[in-house]
């Protein structure tokens, strides 16, 4: 028996990232990506009724179904609107990309997949942890594979997708009959007219499998949801239904009612937010002047070049931030600075920053 969690890197780095971090006195932490703002108001009192009808004999409900409420479905389709026209079959709900990619690949075990490099590392680990063969690609090949893994707006670098470039992907898919997994979890960050959906590129109905969440789209990462997108022209949507229902019993319902009242009465609250976070980014980037860095307007992430020693030289100007290596060896020059934090942090981190853009 293989067993394929032994080949798992140690933790090291990020242990120690955090540990380093953890013992200086005055720091702005602006290493992990996780949202800082609360809920709006409409979202908890949705969470409250739900809450409620599940201790009334009339409303209470048991497990959910496999692909998730009705209701939630409606109000991931309506979410889409006219930029792509989905039908309900079509979206399963899940708690959010990291378990539901790891799910998805019990479908592509032993796969020869691509990943972007540098990458978000759960990709990596997920797919070591199937035995899968692993190959970092900027552009398509000219051999095939089964599986393409492409996020954008990208963590980390923060960079978007042009159409022509995931053009360029679905038509490899398509040619060497590969699976084209889109992860969407920044889209809520692109600007108006960049991608949002693999489904804006002609073709990825029959390759593309879009995974969503609304962690950083509406600030869930603790409440878990998210949804994946497979269109009835892919063979894949009627297997995913199956394999769902024998690997999970799906998201609880007063999560799933919080969430469609996020994806519809609350749209203005949680675009709110995502402003703030990008607002954020803008006064973080304003201070970068002059350095080399990526990713920032589209995305909460700022990708700075700035030296393999570049992690430490930032701690010892109060600002901790992720070092690129733990991205991979693509990384390694740069560093991850994410900007879902206050708006005092965010200004505080800048003033720091414009000190070491100066001296860089
Ligand atoms: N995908 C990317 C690119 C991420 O950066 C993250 C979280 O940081 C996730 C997925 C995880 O999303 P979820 O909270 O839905 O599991």
């Amino acid at each position: 028996m293989e067993q394929f969690y032994t080949q798992l890197s140690e933790q090291y780095l990020f242990v120690e990232v955090s540990k380093k971090i953890k013992a200086k006195k005055d720091i702005i932490d602006l290493s992990v990506g996780d949202v800082r703002l609360p809920l709006p108001k409409a979202i908890c009192e949705a969470g409250e009724r739900a809450a409620r009808e599940m201790g009334n004999g009339d409303q209470f409900r048991g497990y959910p179904p496999e692909r998730g409420y009705d209701f939630m479905r409606r109000a991931v389709k309506e979410y889409y609107g006219d930029r792509v026209a989905l039908c309900e079959d079509e979206i399963f709900i899940s708690d959010g990309i990291k378990s539901e990619l790891s799910m998805f690949l019990d479908l592509f075990l032993g796969a020869k997949v691509i990943l972007q490099a540098p990458t978000y590392p759960a990709y990596l680990e997920a797919n070591i942890l199937k035995g899968n063969k692993i190959e970092f690609c900027s552009s398509p090949p000219d051999h095939a594979v089964d599986l393409v893994i492409l996020c954008s707006p990208h963590n980390p670098t923060g960079e978007v997708m042009t159409l022509t470039q995931l053009k360029e992907w679905v038509d490899y898919c398509l040619r060497c009959g590969a699976t084209l997994v889109f992860d969407a979890a920044y889209e809520a960050f692109a600007a108006e007219g960049e991608v949002k959906s693999v489904f804006e590129a002609e073709g990825a109905r029959e390759c593309a499998v879009e995974m969503c969440s609304l962690s950083k789209t509406a600030g869930f990462t603790g409440l878990r949801c998210g949804y994946t997108v497979i269109c009835k022209e892919n063979r894949l949507n009627s297997a995913w239904r199956r394999v769902k229902s024998c690997t999970s019993n799906g998201v609880s319902y007063i999560t799933q009612r919080m969430a469609e009242c996020a994806l519809t009465s609350a749209l203005d609250g949680i675009r709110a937010n995502v402003d703030y976070y990008l607002k954020n980014a803008r006064i973080i980037m304003e201070a970068l002047y002059g350095m080399e860095f990526s990713g920032g307007s589209s995305s909460p992430y700022i990708w700075l070049r700035c030296g393999a020693d570049g992690f430490d030289r930032l701690l010892d100007c109060g600002v901790g931030v992720t070092p690129g290596i733990g991205f991979g060896e693509a990384g390694k020059e740069y560093v991850r600075i994410n900007s879902f934090c206050l708006r005092s942090e965010a200004i505080e981190a800048a003033k720091r920053l414009k000190s070491f853009a100066q001296t860089h």
